[in-house]
């Protein structure tokens, strides 16, 4: 079995699902197909959970209707034979109904997810009919019957892969089924997402649910490339990555991939391959257990970043501190990514403020606070990086750019860098000149 996952471009136009199923179509063998909503259509929804906070009914009946109009356009154009497209339009008007009543009962946050996956479930029901007016075999699956994932940080594969075994066809292993992405069933038993862009962690805990041969993430650039192409010109491709090396970059913020993407399938060794659907036959990046080369690999960089110190002169010399410093957060349950110290003074940051004013409330205990929010991590990676005797002129940057953090040496493949987010662009930009662009690394790469 392999698992192919869809993003919102891919199936964002009828032309681009045609590639689609060119692409499923050349690719023999049994194979999950996961989808994400068509694009732009989950900002629309989280546009609908804002105004039914705060009870914009008006503004969500006119969303509603445009978006039900967007899904009748991509099926007009899709399936143009009379009698199957009045009837998927027919249960597009019902599902839209379905909509329209969650978003009239009294507001709720638990609502909301129910409200946010509601993209994917147009799109593989669509998708699912368009492939069967084709005359392909395929099997629409519903992932609230076994995506239960409780724990994002930590998915219980082999629960969802017991979940999910019932619902699939030992005899008939030519089968295409279709699944929605994002979607997640949570510890209290309820519809959630997996977050903004969790298609892709939805490919992988399936793929290390089913032990897939391989995972495919399709999506509209023509693979990982070494630095965030959105920011930096002249990025190029990485015909290869290691697990560690993509699960970095993908955690500190490459939008590629979702950032918890690589976790489920690094100890089932099951590759990644990411594929552009526009130039299918491109060879894309391959993220797998293989070392190709060391070194200097890419950049990436995650925002949203607030920094806190803590600094007090109790902690010279006093054994226990930091104990009780990352009790704080433990209680608190939140991660810290980046930590510095000195004699009398911690630094670390987290990304998640959810309980911020707590944290910091137990933490004067300790000694005086400092916050600084608005910052990014530029995360720099490539296996064995720090043995790369080109890696010093990373530190050129601090000529030109402030940095608030360094850290370096917490692990040989990555040094995190630490801006503010107004420095983030110009950072990057630099990182890039220095590691990439100087004649002898052009030649190396
Ligand atoms: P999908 O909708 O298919 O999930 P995404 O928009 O989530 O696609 O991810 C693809 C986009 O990620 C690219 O179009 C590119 O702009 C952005 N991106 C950011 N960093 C990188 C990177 N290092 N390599 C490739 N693409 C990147
Ligand atoms: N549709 C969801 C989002 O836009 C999930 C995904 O595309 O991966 O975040
Ligand atoms: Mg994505």
């Amino acid at each position: 079995m392999k698992v192919l996952k869809f993003g919102g471009t891919s199936v964002g136009s009828a032309e681009s699902i045609q590639n689609v199923k060119s692409i499923i179509a050349s690719q023999d063998g049994s194979k999950l197909i996961v989808l994400s909503a068509m694009s732009g259509v989950t900002n629309y929804l989280v546009e609908i959970c804002d105004n039914f906070r705060t009870g914009n009914s008006s503004v969500i009946a006119e969303t509603i209707e445009s978006l039900k109009q967007k899904h009748f356009n991509i099926t007009d154009e899709l399936i143009t034979s009379e009698k199957e497209n009045l009837s998927v339009k027919k249960h597009i008007s019902l599902l839209f109904e379905g909509l329209t009543r969650l978003t009239q009962q009294d507001f709720s946050e638990s609502i909301v997810p129910q409200i946010l996956t509601f993209g994917e479930t147009l799109m593989t029901f669509i998708f699912s009919e368009f492939l069967k007016v084709s005359g392909m075999k395929t099997c629409l699956l519903d992932a609230k019957k076994f995506m239960y994932v409780s724990n994002l940080e930590n998915p219980d594969t082999e629960k969802v892969g017991r979940l999910l075994a019932p619902f699939l066809n030992t005899t008939n292993v030519d089968l295409t089924y279709i699944t929605q992405g994002f979607v997640r069933i949570d510890k209290f038993n309820r519809v959630n997402t997996l977050n903004r862009g969790g298609s892709d962690f939805t490919a992988t805990i399936l793929g290390a649910a089913l032990y897939a041969e391989e995972i495919q993430i399709w999506t509209d650039i023509d693979g990982f490339h070494n630095n965030d192409p959105r920011y930096v010109e002249n990025t190029h491709r990485l015909s290869h990555l290691t697990f560690e090396e993509a699960a970095e970059l993908a955690y500190f913020g490459a939008k590629i991939l979702h950032p918890q993407t690589v976790s489920p399938v690094i100890h089932r060794n099951i590759p990644i391959f990411l594929k552009n659907t526009f130039t299918p036959e491109a060879p894309g990046t391959k993220i797998s257990s293989e070392i190709t080369n060391r070194g200097l690999k890419a950049i990436s960089a995650k925002d949203g970043i607030t920094a806190i110190k803590i600094k007090s002169n109790r902690m010279l010399m006093a054994h226990g501190f930091l104990k009780k410093i990352f009790e704080v957060f433990d209680k608190h349950e939140t991660a810290i990514d980046m930590i510095t110290t000195s004699e009398i003074a911690i630094s670390l940051t987290i990304d998640d403020t959810r309980n911020l004013d707590p944290i910091l409330e137990d933490l004067k205990a300790y000694g005086e606070i400092t916050v600084e929010m608005d910052h990014s991590i530029i995360c720099v990676v490539g296996e064995g990086l720090i043995e790369d005797k080109e890696t010093y002129r990373l530190f050129e940057i601090l000529n030109d750019i402030p940095v608030r953090m360094i850290s370096y040496g917490g692990s040989i493949n990555n040094v995190s860098l630490l801006v503010a987010t107004k420095n983030k662009i110009p950072a990057l930009q630099a990182l890039h000149k220095n590691l990439f662009q100087v004649q002898d690394r052009l030649v190396a790469y």
